[in-house]
């Protein structure tokens, strides 16, 4: 199984990669295997059970959304977010759902999309199960999937293999388990770390391919942060939580007018740009996953620090940022997890502080030695870091930790670029400690609201 950089960066809705993004991808891909079984015109009703973190958060984070959209065969790329309100709306109004856009189908929710918050499934605490039934109820098929974080998501009839159905058959030229086999391929072939992984990309795709792609998740992120800087208002959800992104942007802008320079501007600036994308996200509006999308305002918020603040910055340099985070995030992914169901918020935030921490230092041109550094610092100073989302929703504490995630990630890659790259801990190790951890982390700080901010914070 091979991951591509553009898994951990896919262009899709807020507010949740593993509980909006992944049900969606595994609800659209129900539809279309009961489609590819004929079984799509004898279908009468459906059923889906949430399960676990699903089912505990699933309505904060807008799960029973997402299934809604999947079933009538959508995607997170494709969607659009301005048109969904009215697209549920639609459903919850008239009782009934186009499964894969076509067959109506009767659907109430409290009968037929059911939260399971006592029950865990086995193998991953976001599982969910749909099932399919004929004209005199008799069951036509059952499938299960887990939404195993970063909007990936398994197949339950894959997971002996730990198959992900958005993994790829490829072969790359440079498989790699560890950051240690990371830094040996690269002095070993005489490549820098980014080239390496472009070799790696271009089993999927050509390079243009590969650098026009990666251009373009950096102006959706873009987007996503001017988008974030021009909304005011109450974030949805019921917790009454107000846009601050635009009235932070308008005073910013002002000091700059105005002539005044200030030490703590770079910080107030980066920490704008996490906050804007993650309000976005918390409005459910269009964010690319960077790994996940709770954690989707750190790395753009780090790029446009190196886009905007570093002198020669180049396009070039943001694709470097991209391609050695994204080999980072395959590392977490394939050793320990990005699902805060599993990890934590360290699995979120805290891998996206060590994503955003390497790859700078790659572009601010630091030896291998120093990008490993970086990354290490960015998780190491995240380690023990709970998710405790109040009412569920990804909103707080998520929105403020990406800017402190952003700003962490600055300075994990100052650090490391004023050593000489020998350092004590190694990336591995601090994977390996992240894992451990997320192991022994109680339930109740991982994604179930359960526990910590949530229940120590009034929800009104
Ligand atoms: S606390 Fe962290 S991991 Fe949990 S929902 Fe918020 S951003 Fe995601």
């Amino acid at each position: 199984m091979s991951i591509s950089v553009f898994d951990l960066f896919s262009i899709g809705i807020g507010p949740s990669s593993s509980h909006t993004v992944g049900p969606l991808r595994a609800a659209r891909k129900f539809v279309e295997k009961i489609e590819s079984m004929g079984l799509l015109n004898v279908t009468e009703s459906i059923k889906v059970d949430l399960y676990g973190s699903l089912a505990l958060t699933g309505k904060g984070h807008a799960t029973d959304i997402a299934i809604i959209l999947g079933l009538q065969g959508m995607s997170p790329e494709t969607v659009d977010p301005n048109a969904v309100e009215d697209n549920i709306q639609k459903v919850r109004q008239t009782d009934t759902i186009p499964l894969l856009g076509t067959r109506d189908t009767p659907f109430q929710e409290e009968k037929h999309l059911l939260f399971h918050r006592e029950k865990t499934l086995p193998y991953h605490p976001n599982g969910m199960k749909f099932t399919i039934f004929d004209r005199d109820g008799r069951e036509l098929l059952s499938k299960t999937y887990y939404s195993v974080g970063g909007g990936f998501i398994v197949d339950h009839d894959h997971v002996k293999k730990d198959e992900s159905v958005v993994a790829h058959e490829q072969k790359v030229p440079y498989p790699f388990e560890t950051a240690s086999d990371l830094i040996g391929l690269c002095y070993q072939h005489n490549l820098s770390l980014d080239k390496l992984v472009m070799e790696n990309e271009k089993a999927f795709r050509s390079e243009e391919e590969v650098i026009s792609g990666l251009l373009n998740i950096w102006k959706v992120m873009k987007e996503c942060i001017e988008r974030g800087c021009a909304q005011e208002g109450v974030l949805p959800g019921g917790l009454d939580v107000s846009r601050r992104a635009k009235g932070i942007h308008e005073q910013l802008l002002q000091h700059q007018k105005n002539g005044l320079i200030r030490p703590t501007d770079v910080m107030e600036w980066v920490s704008l740009w996490a906050l804007a994308v993650n309000e976005e996200n918390a409005a459910g509006a269009r964010v690319v996953t960077a790994p996940t999308n709770g954690s989707a305002g750190v790395i753009p918020a780090v790029i446009k620090y190196y886009d905007e603040m570093v002198e020669n910055s180049s396009e070039e340099g943001i694709v470097r940022i991209i391609l050695v985070a994204g080999a980072i995030g395959i590392l977490y992914k394939t050793r320990a997890s990005i699902s805060a169901a599993e990890m934590g918020c360290m699995g979120e935030v805290g891998v996206a502080c060590s994503m955003a921490a390497g790859g700078l230092t790659a572009a601010m041109g630091g030896s291998i030695e120093q990008i490993e550094n970086a990354a290490e610092i960015g998780m190491e100073h995240n380690l023990g870091l709970t998710c405790d989302p109040i009412m569920g929703l990804v909103q707080v504490p998520c929105i403020e930790r990406n800017t402190m995630g952003a700003i962490k990630a600055i300075n994990a890659s100052l650090l490391a670029l004023r050593g000489d790259g020998c350092h004590r801990v190694t990336l591995d190790q601090v994977i390996d400690t992240m894992r451990q951890t997320g192991r022994d982390m109680m339930t109740i700080y991982k994604e179930t609201s359960l526990g910590g901010l949530a229940v120590n914070v009034p929800e009104c």
